[in-house]
Order: structure tokens, then C-alpha cells, then sequence
């Protein structure tokens, strides 16, 4: 007989009270965002996993609460604080990291760079209709042959009469069958440039990938580019080289740190409640040693990720913080996830393979998180070369 998960009944993680130093916007958006994640994410989650897709009834109550661009400011966005955007994401996970990854990819891989690096009237055409959850965006930068290495990919745009004409192909790419507009990142003599490719534009396609074992509940693509032609329009005007992406990257991986935080307080809540409740040798299992030294670090590690991830969105609010501070975030944020959601399947003994609970999704949707982004070793080699001087890629 199975125990019914708890997670509408979370009241969040925080040992430090760091939630005193939030200001009153952040705690209400924290505590909006929490209860939308009790109400409406957690009751269909799981079935939308089992089913391998991605709950589209969540796009407009995230829009109308202001998820979508929520730090970019003007163009019907929200202009809240990193540190909202990182609560946000924090809420999010804690339901799923597919339903994090469709916010993450909307306002840091699509928005962002369109606010970035867009023209007045790219800015005008999709900000408002992205924020407003109309229109869907996905960001094609990895491709068959080249994930963590972006800087070798083949896709290539050529200069035409009218605008660019793209060949080649993306892989992985979240959102993008689902997605309105893509932005994609190609080769071009000028250098790697981003172009804003519509669906329906004659010469591209996608393609869902299915059969995945983890973050079933998001939608992963392949996208073909077969002599699209685009006009000169579609350029993202303000986009040059290899860092333009890796910018939009960075903003992701921010959100991203803090939604990992997310996904193990779930698991430390779920595995609390469970061990309050269940009984082995004739106590509960919380009431074991054993099992207490397990609470303790994985509260240990929920509450120093917490930290990590506060400092690090004041400073990137006061522009001090960088992409080496944020791989930092993302690299421990992982690790802790991923180990958090280990043990807490330990916990629940058999129960813990069972899709009843939520514990065995969180499992498996860490190593996509876990993956993307750039990958443990990625984050490594960055933190490797700001330590000592030395790229240590190639
Ligand atoms: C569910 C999901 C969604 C995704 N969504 C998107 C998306 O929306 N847009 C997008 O563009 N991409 C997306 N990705 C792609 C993701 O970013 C890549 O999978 C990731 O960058 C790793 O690339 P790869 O899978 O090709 O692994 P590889 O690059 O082939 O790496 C394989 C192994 O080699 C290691 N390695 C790589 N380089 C080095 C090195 N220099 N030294 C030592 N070891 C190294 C890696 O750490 C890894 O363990 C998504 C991936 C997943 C799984």
C-alpha cells in the first residue's frame, strides 16, 4: 500500500531564511509560483510524463502569472529581478524539470536573445506574442554531430539576393516541433550569426524525437534545413560570433542552477514525508540514524546551493557576476540534484521505482539537466581555465 505523495503540500526549503532577504515582488512571485506548481503542475504531471508529452493546458496560466521573459524589461515583459527568475525556475522544478525547461527555453534561449541581439521590429513582432505565451519558441544550436563543442557546427547561411538560404540540421532541441520560431544559430562568412526561422517557411522541418527515458514531459526535436530561403530580416542584426549563443547559455544555465535546487528539495520533502510514515523495525524510517545522516546532507547541500545561487543573482543584478560564476552554480547544482534525487529513491525502498511517486521522474530528468547546457565536464573545464589560465578543451 502505497503512501500519496506530498508535494501539494510543500512549503518550500529554506534553513538560512534566505526568503527574509528577498524583496516583497520576489516572495510574492515565490509564493504565487509555488502554489500554481501545488495546483496545477503537480496533479498532471505525472500522466503528462507517462505519456511522453508536454502539458500545453500550463502555457497560458504561466503567461498570464508573467513566467515567459519575466527579468527582460518593455514589450509586455514582467521586468523582474534575476533572483525572481531564479525563484521562478527554483518552483517550477520542484513539479518538473520539463515544465522549468519550457520557461528556461522561452525566456532565456528565445526572448533573451531577441531582446538582445533583435531589431526594433523583430523585438515588436514576437516579444509581446512570446510573453503572452501565442507564440512558442525554440533555440537550435546543437546539432547530430557537435553538442559541447557548438563552435564546429556545419549549419551554414549564405548570403542570397534577397536575405539568407540555411542548410543543415539541429538535434535535441527543445520545443522545436511545437515551436512558432526558431532561433537558430548557423555559420555564415561574417562568422556564426542567429537567424529567426518561422514554422512553415518552405525548406524547414521538424521532427519530434521521441523514445526518450527522461524529461518525457518536454518536447525534443530535430530540425532540417533544406535551402531555406530567409529574408534579411530574419538576421538577427546585433548576433556575431560564437559568444552571441553562448550569452543566451549563460542566462539559461543562471535559471537553471536554481531550478536543480527545485528538484531537490522535492525529493528531500517527498522523502521526508515518506520516512515520517513509513515503518521498518518497528519505527520510522526518519527515526533511524542511518537515514537522519542522509536529511542531513542533503539539506546540507540544498541549503549551500541556496546560497551559492543567491549570491551569485545579487551580483549578476549589481553586473558583477559572469559565466564562470554561473557555471560554478550550474555544475553544483547538478550534482547536488542528481544525488539528492539518488538517495531520496533510496529511501523509498521498492516504491522508489514506482511512477506513483515523483521521485523516480525527477531521476531520470536530472540527467538531461544534468546533460544539456553544458555537461559536468564542460562546466569543469571552464571553472579549470578561469582557475589556472589554461583552455583545457581541445
Ligand atoms: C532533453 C534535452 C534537451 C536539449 N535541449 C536543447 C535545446 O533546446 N537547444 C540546443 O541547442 N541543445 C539542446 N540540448 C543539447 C545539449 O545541450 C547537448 O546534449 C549537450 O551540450 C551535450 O552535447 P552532446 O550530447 O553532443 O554530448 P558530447 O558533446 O558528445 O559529449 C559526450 C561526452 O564527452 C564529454 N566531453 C565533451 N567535451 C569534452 C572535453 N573537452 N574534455 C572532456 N570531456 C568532454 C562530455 O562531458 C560528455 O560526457 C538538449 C539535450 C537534451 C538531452
Amino acid at each position: 500500500m502505497g503512501i500519496p505523495a506530498t508535494g501539494s503540500r510543500s512549503r518550500g526549503v529554506d534553513f538560512l531564511d534566505l526568503g527574509a532577504t528577498y524583496s516583497e515582488e520576489e516572495q510574492m512571485i515565490r509564493d504565487s509560483v509555488r502554489a500554481f506548481v501545488n495546483d496545477k503542475v503537480l496533479p498532471i504531471i505525472g500522466e503528462a510524463y507517462q505519456e511522453d508529452r508536454f502539458p500545453m493546458e500550463l502555457v497560458p496560466q504561466m503567461a498570464e502569472m508573467g513566467l515567459f521573459g519575466s527579468y527582460l524589461e518593455g514589450y509586455g515583459c514582467a521586468g523582474a529581478s534575476r533572483t525572481a527568475y531564479g525563484l521562478i525556475c527554483q518552483e517550477l522544478e520542484r513539479g518538473d524539470s520539463g515544465v522549468r525547461s519550457f520557461v528556461s527555453v522561452q525566456t532565456s534561449l528565445v526572448m533573451f536573445p531577441i531582446h538582445t541581439y533583435g531589431s526594433e521590429e523583430q523585438k515588436q513582432k514576437w516579444l509581446p506574442r512570446l510573453a503572452a505565451g501565442e507564440a512558442i519558441g525554440c533555440f537550435g544550436l546543437t546539432e547530430p554531430d557537435y553538442g559541447s563543442d557548438p563552435g564546429r557546427m556545419i549549419t551554414r547561411a549564405e548570403r542570397t539576393d534577397a536575405g539568407w538560404r540555411l542548410n543543415g540540421a539541429k538535434m535535441w532541441i527543445t520545443n522545436g516541433s511545437i515551436a512558432d520560431v526558431a532561433v537558430v544559430w548557423a555559420r555564415t562568412d561574417e562568422g556564426i550569426r542567429g537567424f529567426l526561422v518561422e514554422k512553415g517557411t518552405p525548406g524547414y522541418q521538424t521532427r519530434k524525437q521521441t523514445g526518450k527515458a527522461s524529461l518525457r514531459a518536454s518536447v525534443t526535436s530535430e530540425l532540417y534545413f533544406d535551402d531555406c530561403e530567409v529574408g534579411e530580416d530574419a538576421l538577427l542584426p546585433k548576433s556575431g560570433g560564437l559568444k552571441s549563443p553562448l550569452s543566451c547559455l549563460s542566462s539559461a544555465r543562471f535559471g537553471i542552477a536554481w531550478g536543480t535546487v527545485g528538484l531537490a528539495a522535492a525529493c528531500y520533502e517527498e522523502a521526508l514525508a515518506y520516512a515520517g510514515e513509513r515503518m521498518v523495525f518497528g519505527k520510522p524510517i526518519a527515526a533511524h540514524q542511518l537515514q537522519q545522516a542522509k536529511f542531513a546532507d542533503m539539506l546540507a547541500e540544498i541549503t549551500k546551493c541556496q546560497a551559492l545561487n543567491l549570491r551569485i543573482a545579487r551580483l549578476l543584478e549589481e553586473g558583477k557576476a559572469d559565466f564562470a560564476h554561473i557555471s560554478l552554480a550550474k555544475r553544483e547544482g547538478c550534482r547536488l540534484a542528481r544525488k539528492a534525487a539518488m538517495v531520496a529513491r533510496e529511501i523509498y525502498g521498492a516504491n522508489g521505482i514506482m511512477h506513483e511517486y515523483p521521485i523516480a521522474r525527477h531521476m531520470a530528468n536530472v540527467e538531461s539537466v544534468y546533460t544539456y547546457e553544458g555537461t559536468d565536464d564542460i562546466h569543469t573545464l571552464i571553472l579549470g581555465q578561469r582557475i589556472t589560465g589554461h583552455s583545457a578543451f581541445e
